[in-house]
């Protein structure tokens, strides 16, 4: 299949393409050039488990004459997932349950999009015979997702900056004590924004890009939003095909990739009554819902950190569908967006959509009344999708997208207790390995030039 940009200006590109490129060259994102209709196959896709099922799913988006290549990566990248339903299904109570998304290597939901990343990496790295330098900034999660996803690849090598001391040790230990000599976490003396700066100031080099052969691991490459797709479709899968339209998927959300996943699948025939996007109090998505208006705001740190983002990168993909797959209008409006930091957008948003926003003190509480109303422990991003409060006649699912493991302050805090995980008590025993690199654009590319050869092959 061919994708093409939310902002028309791009030739139609091929699937390996789209994801090298991760931004269009027109400043867009990438989307398929037309969503398939699932309707004929859900029948038979019942019966799959969730490795077959990922594997066809993501089949009608494979390349011609790479479907076998293809396929084995979506096998691989679901490998190293701990449960054997990979992504269970746990019934809370009547019309209530939990998708489990963190039974991943780093416990989050971003390593189903990383893991698939890195081998499609791997891929193209064996298919062009150049080796690839990845670079990205973290502030916590994804940068241990992206790690683990591209761990041991052979010739890729891995440069993630962070800021020194103000991410979680847990978060810092899963970057840092892996082992492999082809990962570099590099401490930046500054804050995120600075390494999120020094990033951008990376790419913007067209030469450093070229002679490292620079990539990305960003939250907006099309594979990412792709492979979160399969894991609402298994969900609905799981109930009776007479029962689903009556599915509300509540989902935590930053970047708005989790909750654009389902709402495509549901465009791709695959019946539900709707959505809700929990945010934590950095609220412009449930301002959005609420009234119409796309208004950026300050960021304020919150017990849920991988949602503290006050523009949401995916949400250029939601208004390409909603303005009716117009290139122009979506230009137009993020234009709008960029030069006055606001855009109203009334009634743009359908029935099918609702929101809620809680700040720190709503999540405690929040944890505390999952913890005694259901007898289940969510982690401080999963707490603020239950604000939500089931509605009669519907089957809520909310998405969990953190092992509370990964939180210990927050939940001692909400709980006095600290639920722990075995991955996460091994890191313990291991060495840290950090590089600690001044917060300038020469330092962290000398450190690239430098480190970045692993033998391909
Ligand atoms: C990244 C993240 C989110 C937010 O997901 P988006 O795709 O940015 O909306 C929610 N919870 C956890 C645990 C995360 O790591």
């Amino acid at each position: 299949m061919n994708f093409v940009s939310t902002r028309g200006g791009t030739a139609p590109v091929s699937f390996a393409e789209a994801v090298a490129l991760g931004l269009a060259p027109d400043g867009g994102l990438f989307v398929p050039a037309e969503l398939p209709d699932l309707r004929p196959r859900l029948a038979e896709w019942e019966a799959l488990d969730y490795p077959a099922l990922a594997e066809a799913f993501l089949g009608l988006f494979a390349d011609e004459g790479a479907e076998a290549d293809f396929r084995r990566t979506v096998r691989e990248s679901l490998a190293r997932f701990g449960h054997p339903e990979v992504a269970p299904l746990v019934r809370l109570g009547e019309g209530v349950s939990v998708l489990e998304l963190f039974h991943g290597p780093t416990l989050a939901f971003k390593d189903f999009a990383l893991q698939w990343l890195g081998r499609l990496y791997a891929g193209q790295v064996e298919r062009e015979g150049r080796e690839l330098a990845v670079l990205g900034a973290t502030s916590g999660d994804t940068g241990a997702a992206a790690i683990h996803g591209l761990l041991g690849l052979p010739g890729v090598s891995l440069f993630i900056l962070y800021p020194d001391g103000r991410i979680s040790p847990l978060q810092e230990r899963q970057m840092a004590c892996t082992g492999d000599p082809a990962v570099f976490p590099l401490a930046i003396e500054g804050s995120f924004d600075d390494a999120q700066a020094i990033v951008k100031e990376a790419f913007g080099d067209e030469a450093f890009r070229r002679e490292v052969g620079l990539s990305a691991v960003n939250s907006i490459n099309l594979a990412r939003i792709l492979a979160q797709c399969v894991y609402y479709l298994w969900a609905a899968l799981r109930f009776p095909a007479g029962e689903r339209g009556r599915i509300r998927f509540v989902v935590p959300t930053g970047n708005f990739g989790n909750v654009l996943a389902g709402w495509m699948v549901a465009r791709m025939g695959v019946p539900v009554a709707g959505f809700t996007v929990a945010t934590n109090q950095n609220d412009i998505l449930d301002r959005f819902f609420r009234t119409g208006e796309y208004r950026i705001g300050g960021v304020a740190p919150s017990l849920a950190p991988s949602m503290d983002i006050q523009v949401a990168s995916n949400f250029e993909r939601f208004l390409y569908y909603a303005v009716g797959e117009d290139p122009v209008r979506v230009g137009a409006v993020m234009a709008d967006f960029r030069a006055s930091g606001r855009v109203e957008l009334p009634g743009i948003a359908g029935e099918e959509w609702a929101s809620r926003a809680s700040d720190d003190r709503a999540i405690g509480d929040l944890l505390r009344a999952v913890d005694r109303r259901y007898g289940y422990t969510a982690d401080p991003h999963t707490a603020c999708g239950f604000a939500w409060e089931p509605r009669a006649g519907e089957e809520t699912v909310y998405l969990a997208t953190a092992h509370p493991a990964k939180f210990p302050a927050a939940m001692e805090e909400a709980l006095g207790r600290v639920p722990i995980h075995p991955t996460l008590e091994a890191l313990r025993e291991r060495e840290l390995v950090k590089y600690p690199v001044p917060a300038a654009i020469g330092a962290v590319q000398a450190f690239v030039r430098s480190h970045r050869s692993r033998p391909a092959g």
